[in-house]
């Protein structure tokens, strides 16, 4: 689970962003902080990069397949 220390400087959002889920390799539409759905596994990525393929990490039985979940918006200036 994503820690932080300084809640100032998060604001929580009802974006449907956060609601969408990815499949490995596919293209990050937002910079941020990405959890999957399966196990909680985090990564940070940049936006437009590629997300971790389905070998990055295993899933145990009843885990099902890694679907990449927003967590945390990079907001960043234009
Ligand atoms: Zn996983």
């Amino acid at each position: 689970m994503a820690l932080y220390k300084h809640g100032q400087f998060l604001n929580q959002s009802q974006h449907e962003a956060f609601d969408a889920l990815h499949s490995p390799g596919s293209i990050a539409p937002n910079a941020g902080i990405y959890r999957c759905a399966g196990c909680g596994d985090e990564i940070g990525i940049a936006k437009g990069h590629t997300l971790p393929p389905q070998n990055h990490h295993q899933h145990g039985y009843g885990q099902g397949a890694i679907r990449w979940q927003l967590l945390v918006f990079a907001v960043q200036r234009a």
